[in-house]
């Protein structure tokens, strides 16, 4: 049982709330309650936010590519980079980073994590003994952490538009459709040891890494579940599905895939308003990594158009450059607001942008990464995070406006508790298993540097 002082229910805030939870769902709660002895009591209780889209394994080159060279840097020398490092990876070191950067996003107040994941294969190329090897210690990072998993396999064939070949710093990456098909498979074998709330989908990884026939032939396999892809993050790659499929990428898709609700189309920052109403109407997911996204100089969202069409939308930390749920929340307006040159720009008509962006964001989430969970009634998930509204950055806000002071005001400190379909991994603002999770980081990453 938890009891809340207060609380966001799905149909607005709440004083003096009783939840109960039983094998990870919520199936009571009762406001103006009174708590009872055992009960684990909180300040502030909030559905929690689903990560949608990481790439964990990033996370430990964060600080490596922010030194100018000379000419002009960009996103494809970051990706330079990147490939460089993943050739040095282990699955040691994928397991303990992955484990450290689901531990960090608990922290920050996120219960579940889309794990975008494409580094498959040795350094090289060959494949593993299990074709799922490194999938299995995305697997077991998450087992360690609690955190509620969507383990997304990806689908990388091509090196470029067009069905180029692989480059060679991408050889950790490839699989045709079949083995890709065998992948999956070993894939959800990894995953079903998780607790139920933990699932596979899967990731063709853009455009430019798979080809129309490729495309089709993976949805067709596909037993249902997310389906994720990058789109229309970088105008280069604009230019090249444009020149290659006669059509912009956005575009392209909407018309040659049924996309709907169970879809994410990560980034969609370059797109016409055409495209953001269309792929609004399309219910699918908009995935949003406004930090990455300004770290890597891609471009702002075209938000105000897509939130009026009514699409729907949530937060991924991508490249876990930084992990922070409020300082993503707060990049996404700001980025909006620096191109308009205005306020307040992520609300239809009147209203609080604080709320718009965390509702909004909690229920897409959700939805991208096939978790019953976004609000806080009975028969979602217990996907919950307890902020403390005493805190100095929240402690003269009204109760209205305690969203506008996460999203603005605070830092990610603010958070006490977070729980992943009922797993209480953070409690007290850190992690159960804090301790043995970093010392194995720090011990992985001084043997990664060792290698470079
Ligand atoms: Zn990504």
């Amino acid at each position: 049982m938890i009891f809340a002082k207060q609380a966001l229910l799905a149909d607005g805030w709440a004083r003096d709330v009783r939840l109960s939870i039983e094998a990870g769902t919520i199936t009571d709660a009762v406001p103006d309650a009174s708590a009872q002895l055992g009960d684990t009591r909180v300040d502030t209780l909030l559905p929690s936010l689903a990560n949608l889209h990481s790439h964990s394994f990033q996370r430990a080159m964060a600080g490596m590519t922010e030194y100018r060279m000379a000419g002009k840097d960009s996103f494809w020398t970051w990706r330079d980079l990147m490939y460089r490092f993943t050739a040095h990876l282990s699955p040691e070191h994928i397991e303990a980073i992955a484990a450290f950067v689901f531990l960090q996003m608990q922290e920050a107040g996120y219960a579940s994590v889309g794990e975008f994941h494409y580094l498959h294969h040795q350094p090289g190329g060959a494949p593993y003994a299990d074709l799922g090897e490194l999938s299995a210690c995305i697997a077991a990072a998450a087992q360690t952490t609690g955190i509620g998993l969507t383990h997304l396999p990806v689908l990388y064939t091509y090196g470029g538009a067009g069905q180029a070949d692989l480059q060679a710093g991408q050889a950790r990456f490839g699989n045709c459709v079949d083995r890709f098909g065998e992948l999956v498979a070993r894939a959800r074998h990894a995953v079903s040891a998780l607790p139920g709330d933990c699932r596979v989908g899967i990731a063709p990884h853009s455009l430019r890494a798979t080809s129309p026939g490729d495309l089709a032939a993976a949805l067709d396999a596909h037993e249902g579940g997310p389906v994720h892809i990058h789109i229309a993050e970088q105008p280069k790659e604009v230019a090249d599905i444009e020149g290659w499929l006669g059509a912009r990428p956005v575009e392209w898709l909407l018309a040659n895939a049924k996309v709907a609700r169970e879809w994410c189309l990560i980034h969609a920052t370059h797109m016409t308003d055409a495209e953001t109403r269309a792929m609004a109407a399309s219910g699918a997911v908009a995935g949003l990594c406004p930090i990455t996204e300004a770290n890597l100089g891609d471009g702002p969202f075209n938000g105000p158009a897509y939130l009026q069409a009514g699409g729907a939308f949530g937060i991924g930390s991508d490249s876990n450059v930084l992990i922070s749920l409020t300082e993503e929340l707060r990049t996404l307006e700001y980025s909006q607001r620096l191109r308009d040159v205005a306020r307040n720009v992520m609300v239809v008509g009147e209203g609080s942008v604080g709320e718009v962006l965390y509702t909004g964001a909690a229920r897409g989430g959700a939805q991208a990464l096939g978790r019953k969970a976004g609000t806080i009634e009975v028969g979602q998930l217990a996907d919950l995070v307890a902020i403390d509204s005493t805190d100095p950055a929240l402690v003269a806000l009204q109760q209205s406006q305690l969203l506008d002071g996460l999203a603005f005001a605070a830092k990610d400190s603010v958070v006490t508790d977070v729980w992943s379909a009922g797993r209480h991994a953070v409690k007290g603002g850190r992690h159960i298993a804090r301790d043995q999770i970093v010392a194995r980081y720090r011990a992985a990453m001084a043997s990664l540097m060792a290698s470079l």
